[in-house]
Formats: C-alpha cells, structure tokens, sequence
C-alpha cells in the first residue's frame, strides 16, 4: 500500500479533523502518500482529491465539524456509482481508504469492499454513539459536555421560575447521549429508548420532586425515547395532568453536533488514526477502530454495523438514585 486516501461521510462530528490530521500525519511519518477526498463518497464519485502533506493539516485538531466536508451521496448506493467512485480512486492510484463517519458510511465500506476487493477502514465518528465495537465514538464526548454546559444555563433559568423543563437531546434510536447528560447535569428524569418507564412513572416522579420541596425540574428527553410523545405533547400531558407545573420545552438541536472537539476526542481521534493507517499498512481491511477499556481495539466492519453499543444499565441505576 503506497497511497492510503481519507475522508468524511454522513452526518459531522467534533473530533473528524483530529482523525484526519492522525490519518495524514501518520501516512507522512510511515512515507505512505496521503490524499483527501472532499465531501464523502459524492467527492470520490467526482474525483474531488487533494494530496495532502503534515503541513496541510497545521491547526485543525481543534476544529469542529470537518475540513473536508461531509456529504449523503444516494449515487454511492447504486452499483453503477460505486464503480465510478472505484475508476476515480484507481486512476489517482489509491490503494485503500480511511472513512471516518458512522453505521451508514460503513455499510458502504463494506460494499465496496466486496465488490472491488478495494482495503478499507472504518473510524467511527457520530455524537450519538451509537456504533458497536467501541465504548465511545468520536464526537459523543464532546457533544455530552455541550449538553450539560447548555442545561446547567437552562436550570438558572427554570430554578428562578420554578419551572419544569423537558429537554430534547440527540442520539437517534440510542440514549447514549440522554442518560449520560442527564446524569451529568442532575436531570430529574431521563427519557431514553431503552426503556420505557411509562408515563405514569413520570407524573410520580414529578409530584415527588415537588411534594419535597425541589424548586425546579429538568426532564432530559432523548429523540427516540419510548413515551410515544414528543417533547411538545410531553409538555402538555404533564400540564394537563399535573397543573402544579409552569412547564417548558426546549429542544437542543444542532448545536449539539458543532463546537471544538474535547480534550479526550482529540486523544481519541488521533489514537484511532494511528491505529487505522497502521493496521492496512500490516494487509488487513474491512476493520473498524474503536476504543474498549481504554484499548484501541478493532472489529470486522460487517459486525460493527450490526448492532448498537448497549446503554450502561449501572448508570441508569445511579440516574435512578440521583433522582430520589
Ligand atoms: P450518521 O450516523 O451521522 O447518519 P452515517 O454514516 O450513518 O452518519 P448515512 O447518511 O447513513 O450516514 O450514510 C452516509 C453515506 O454512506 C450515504 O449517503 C451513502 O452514500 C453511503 N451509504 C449508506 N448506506 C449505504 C449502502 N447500503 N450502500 C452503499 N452506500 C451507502
């Protein structure tokens, strides 16, 4: 392998330049050839390239969002696309790439890879945390520290008034986001898919709270919690069913996904980077780099894309007793 190619797919992440700056940095200090491809599968299908050296990625490890953009290519999806992509990719003499993205960046990995016998790796980038074969992806730190930063402002707010505030969060069909803000922040409760607690547990909990003299509520949501409401409906079953409450909505949107990477995705991004480049330098492929107990470890791409990281069921405990 003498020209390893880089980029970004799907929905941005906080902590994608740091994994491109590991990718490019490590293919110049192995004297491997190193190009980026813009906007995702769409830039391959078009030839979007750019070499770049250790120079071309000076000052982006604390950048969010991604230098080389982020696009959904439905072209990719299509055989004839894909043939395109692996014509562009042979004619600039790339011999494996690096996708940084999640579930559905890798499904098309893997496709390719199948079907051109073309080396492939997968790093995981998506705030939702939602990939299996890691602990964490890139961006979910970060995006947690957002969360909490922007509820801690909304419970100045709500304790002035005494107010109840259900909080909308990303994270998809996972509540990885949910129940690690929530308990970061204090929430009263945390609504997450995993588990349907119902919504009479929710009223309970809610009359408890007031009856013991809390002055103030915040409800974290997450976006595909179970209770069959969205935060808006959320705010008017409470209303109706227990009038002691001044209620609130505020969905996060996002802003959730922006802002400079973290500290610990930055050392993240750029472990996986390493770890990425150096493991199709040794022939492998169709591998995903992740991160379990603090190892950086890999998984064949076809399970990786089979399933979610499960929610941590002791910190739903602890979210539990944090809300007596
Ligand atoms: P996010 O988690 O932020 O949504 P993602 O990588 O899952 O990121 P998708 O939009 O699902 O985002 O996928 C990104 C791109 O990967 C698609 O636009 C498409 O080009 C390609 N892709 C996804 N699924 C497939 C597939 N089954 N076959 C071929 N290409 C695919």
């Amino acid at each position: 392998i003498k020209k390893i190619a880089v980029f970004t797919s799907g929905g941005d992440s906080p902590g994608m330049n740091a994994a491109i700056r590991s990718v490019v940095r490590t293919c110049a200090y192995l004297k491997v050839e190193c190009l980026a491809i813009y906007r995702g599968y769409q830039g391959m299908i078009e030839g979007d390239f750019v070499p770049m050296d250790a120079r071309s990625v000076n000052n982006i490890i604390n950048k969010g969002g991604t230098i080389l953009k982020s696009a959904r290519c439905d072209e990719f999806r299509t055989k004839e696309g894909r043939q395109k992509a692996y014509d562009q990719l042979v004619a600039a003499d790339v011999d494996a790439f690096v996708v940084i993205g999640g579930d559905g960046s890798f499904r098309g990995a893997q496709i390719f890879n199948e079907e051109f016998g073309f080396p492939v790796m997968g790093i995981p980038g998506t705030i939702d945390n939602d990939i299996f074969g890691t602990r964490f992806t890139l961006g979910f730190d970060t995006a947690l520290n957002t969360v909490v930063e922007a509820i801690d402002k909304i419970r100045d707010t709500a304790s002035s008034h005494n107010r109840l505030f259900f909080v909308e969060v990303m994270g998809r069909d996972v509540g990885h986001i949910a129940l690690n803000a929530g308990v970061g922040a204090g929430a009263e409760e945390v609504l997450i898919p995993e588990l349907d607690l119902g919504l009479e547990r929710l009223l309970e909990s809610l009359k408890r709270s007031k009856k013991s003299g809390k002055s103030s509520s915040i409800v974290v949501v997450a976006e595909g919690d179970k209770t069959g409401k969205n935060v808006f409906e959320l705010k008017e079953y409470v209303e109706s069913h227990l009038p002691i409450y001044d209620v609130r909505v505020s969905v996060l949107g996002h802003m959730q996904r922006g802002g400079s990477p973290s500290c610990f995705d930055r050392v993240l991004a750029s472990r996986m980077g390493v770890k990425a480049v150096e493991t199709l330098l040794e022939g492998k492929s169709n591998l995903m780099v992740g991160i379990i107990d603090n190892e950086i470890v890999l998984t064949p791409i076809s399970e990786a894309i089979k399933g979610h990281t499960k929610i941590d069921h002791e910190l739903i405990r602890v979210s539990d007793i944090m809300t007596t």
